[in-house]
């Protein structure tokens, strides 16, 4: 993770980036790695340790996804790891100060691979919502569960 920390920090302090999108997508091989079975992580220690970090995410999906099928798990296990790594990226104490100066917003983006639709997460409705550039407006129905 020290290559991503080092290139924040340098596009937030040097270039003074205004702006950080997290971006998700579906069919993340990554968390199907997550929620699979642990013995397939055997021999690659540097997936576990990154799939380390999302933890929380697994956590979470084994609360809400008891009787759902697994595209939905899928989903909200994605959704779930941008709000985890959202959450992570402010425990960097340069990203707090500057956030709380007003001088960088986070984003939370999903990008949907079969339809090409991006949605961005909303935390006055806690949800992610389809950003859209014409036309009528749709909202996705999956919620945030606490
Ligand atoms: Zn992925």
């Amino acid at each position: 993770m020290l290559e991503i920390s080092s290139a924040i920090e340098f596009a937030v302090l040097k270039l003074k980036v205004t702006d950080i999108i997290v971006c998700g997508h579906s069919n993340c091989g990554a968390l199907q790695a997550l929620c699979g079975d642990e013995r397939e992580l055997e021999g690659m220690p540097h997936l576990r340790d990154w799939l380390n970090i999302a933890s929380s995410v697994k956590e979470t999906v084994a609360k809400v996804c008891s009787g759902f099928g697994t595209e939905y798990c899928r989903r909200i296990a994605e959704e779930e790891n941008i709000l985890a790594q959202l959450k992570n990226i402010q425990t960097y104490p340069f990203v707090a100060r500057t956030l709380n100066e007003g001088r960088l917003y986070l984003h939370g983006w999903y990008y949907k691979i079969e339809t090409g639709d991006v949605s961005a997460y909303n935390p006055n409705e806690e949800m992610f919502e389809v950003i859209v550039y014409s036309g009528t407006t749709t909202k996705q129905t999956i919620y945030r569960k606490d």
